[in-house]
């Protein structure tokens, strides 16, 4: 992007670079209709034309390594298996992850997270924090899209609780359920906004 005072004067006036924008985007939508209309003749093409999929009615299969909204494992017992050691939080290159380490009242536990939050609104979904991980306690394997909160930043923070409820969610329910659960919630919160 160019700061204004290194534009040149008809890129300052707007009408030229607007008549750029709508030339690229008339072009792709006749380029994807020509596609659609050889395909439909039963015409072999090298790329295949474009599909708006109606999400949430619809629902994109995602590849197997997919990463998905995180999650905090659990041990058969119900107990966080993070032993807050930081290394998840260091190798965040948003920095987006707050660990409050805490000491544990059995003795055998080192340390655990009495604090443990991902703004989800600064991550980039980069997978870092799981490669970091040395005991598996952060995992993006749930299939799930980022999730669409309200309008207040401060509910795209995803606490404690919330990524350990949603190891016992996909236990419980499954993938397949759980997107099921997913979709259902944003077709609901597509009526509301629309
Ligand atoms: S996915 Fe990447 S950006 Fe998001 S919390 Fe993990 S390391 Fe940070
Ligand atoms: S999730 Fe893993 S890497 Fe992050 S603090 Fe816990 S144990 Fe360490």
């Amino acid at each position: 992007m160019k700061r204004r005072e290194e534009m040149t004067f008809l890129e300052k006036i707007y009408v030229v670079e607007i008549a750029k924008g709508l030339r690229v985007t008339f072009g792709k939508l006749l380029g994807n209709l020509w596609l659609h209309i050889l395909q439909a003749l039963g015409r072999k093409t090298a790329t295949s034309a474009g599909v708006a999929i109606q999400y949430p009615n619809v629902r994109r299969p995602y590849p197997a390594r997919y990463r998905g909204r995180h999650r905090l494992t659990l041990y058969e017992n119900g107990d966080i298996k993070c032993t807050s050691c930081f290394l998840c939080a260091t190798a965040c290159p948003a920095k987006c992850i707050y660990i409050e380490a805490s000491e544990h009242e059995d003795s055998n536990v080192e340390k655990f997270p009495k604090r443990y939050e991902i703004d989800t609104l600064l991550c980039i979904y980069c997978g870092y924090c799981v490669e970091a991980c040395p005991v598996d306690a952060i995992r993006m394997d749930t299939g799930l899209h980022p999730e669409v909160y309200p309008a207040d930043p401060r509910l795209f923070i995803e606490d404690k609780e919330t990524l350990m409820e949603r190891s016992r969610l996909l236990e419980d329910h499954g993938p397949e359920r759980l997107y099921e659960m997913h979709m259902r919630r944003m077709q609901q919160f597509e009526k509301v906004v629309v």
